[in-house]
């Protein structure tokens, strides 16, 4: 199973999935929608790729079937198209499931080959009655819920294979003039086994759409704040360790600022605990709007304390940013009269930047922009305060 991009799964905020639309078996918000794709691929591909060695063998043991009892004149056409054609084609499919490049293609290849399995059959009913031999039609059928149930196909796919290779069915009849009576009784059955896939397929894909619906949600309550809709800390840890890796690949330098709320206890003893829960939510608003790039991470760090990770600033622009900032938390003009430091609500931000060598660096990065923050604090607050970036370094 696969879990989406943390970036989607916040996106798929519990709006979207009142939006969702997996009763259409399309969700609203095509990010998502892409999200579900590749769930549903990485759901299927085991799948399909156990099932379609099973179809290979049993076009294998019909063709032996056909070889023993079927009449010479008929038997050449038919081995034919099943050894020369559909063998062969699930044969690539089944290898197509193995090859990475193809992924994003698979609902197409396993279509085409679906398509292609069950016109081949019909070309096979096709051969005996232009031979007059009286072979029977349910192969079609069976073939038809194949690729309903058992090829991993999404509803629209799997419907456009089955109804297709029906109305092929049904003119290849006509064609060669099957009695009236008969081709109605197989058309209907036919037609019925299409509907009975259609139905079941499409439980199938509302139930995966689901699961994958809730997973996302899950997924977002485990990594989010529930307050301030920032990321949590332990997932903040996981983005900002991939972040890190990526600098230190890339040779990038990373801003990391601690920030806290100045006298944020006076404010709750002031205007109670729920005031408290609305300053913090504006708060950690304007700092997610100072983290905005795909590599900038924000979070919250516990109580009243935030961090922020900028991706490849130098350390004038990371200063810069920080200040930007603390001014626009400052502008926001909460009033806190509890507070001997601004009159409305303030933060306190200290600040490391440092070019980022090794993986352990991240730990005396993180302690040196908490010392800046006891500085920023001891300093009077609601201001910024830079770490030696040695400090940072570890040295
Ligand atoms: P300083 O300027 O030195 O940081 O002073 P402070 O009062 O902000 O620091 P202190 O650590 O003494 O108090 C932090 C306060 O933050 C205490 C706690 O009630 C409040 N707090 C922590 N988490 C939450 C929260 O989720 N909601 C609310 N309303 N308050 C919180
Ligand atoms: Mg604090
Ligand atoms: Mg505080």
């Amino acid at each position: 199973m696969v879990s989406p991009e943390p970036a989607n799964g916040a996106r798929a905020s519990t709006g979207a999935f009142a939006r969702a639309g997996w009763l259409r078996l399309r969700f609203a918000d095509a990010a998502l929608e892409a999200d579900f794709r590749r769930y549903h691929l990485a759901e299927f591909l085991p799948r399909m790729r156990k099932s379609l060695p099973v179809a290979l063998a049993l076009f294998l043991a019909f063709a032996m079937l056909d070889a023993l009892s079927l009449p010479p004149l008929v038997r050449d056409g038919v081995l034919g198209l099943r050894l020369g054609g559909i063998v062969p084609v699930l044969a690539l499919t089944w290898v197509a499931l193995y090859v990475r490049s193809l992924r994003e293609w698979l609902q197409w290849l396993v279509s085409a080959s679906a398509l292609a399995s069950g016109l081949g059959i019909v070309g096979i009913i096709w051969v005996a009655r232009v031979h007059a031999f009286g072979l029977p039609y349910e192969g079609i059928i069976l073939a038809t819920f194949f690729s309903y149930f058992l090829t991993g196909l999404r509803f629209v796919a799997a419907s456009l294979c089955g109804w297709l290779v029906f109305l092929a069915y049904v003119a290849m009849e006509l064609h060669v003039g099957l009695n009236g009576d008969t081709l109605l009784y197989n058309a209907f059955f036919l037609a019925t086994a299409n509907l009975i896939g259609c139905f079941g397929n499409h439980f199938l894909e509302q139930a995966v759409r689901q699961n994958f619906c809730s997973m996302v949600q899950m997924h977002k309550l485990a990594e989010r704040d529930f307050v301030t809709g920032l990321l949590n800390r332990r997932a903040f840890s996981t983005r900002a360790t991939g972040i890190w890796r990526e600098a230190l690949r890339d040779g990038r330098s990373i801003g990391i600022a601690m920030v806290d709320v100045d006298h944020f206890k006076h404010y709750n003893d002031h205007y109670g605990h729920a005031a408290g829960d609305v300053a913090l939510q504006s708060v950690a608003h304007v700092i997610a709007e100072h983290a905005r790039r795909p590599l900038d991470a924000c979070a919250r760090y516990g109580g009243e304390e935030f961090v922020v990770l900028w991706y490849d600033v130098d350390a004038d622009h990371a200063m810069a940013l920080a200040q930007r900032m603390c001014q626009a938390v400052q502008a926001l003009g909460l009033p806190h009269v509890a507070s001997p430091t601004a009159g409305v609500v303030s933060i306190s931000v200290g600040l490391v930047c440092t070019a980022v060598h090794n993986a352990a660096q991240w730990d005396a990065a993180l302690r040196a922009a908490d010392q800046a923050l006891y500085q920023a604090k001891q300093q009077g607050r609601n201001r910024v305060c830079a770490a030696d970036p040695r400090t940072a370094a570890g040295g």
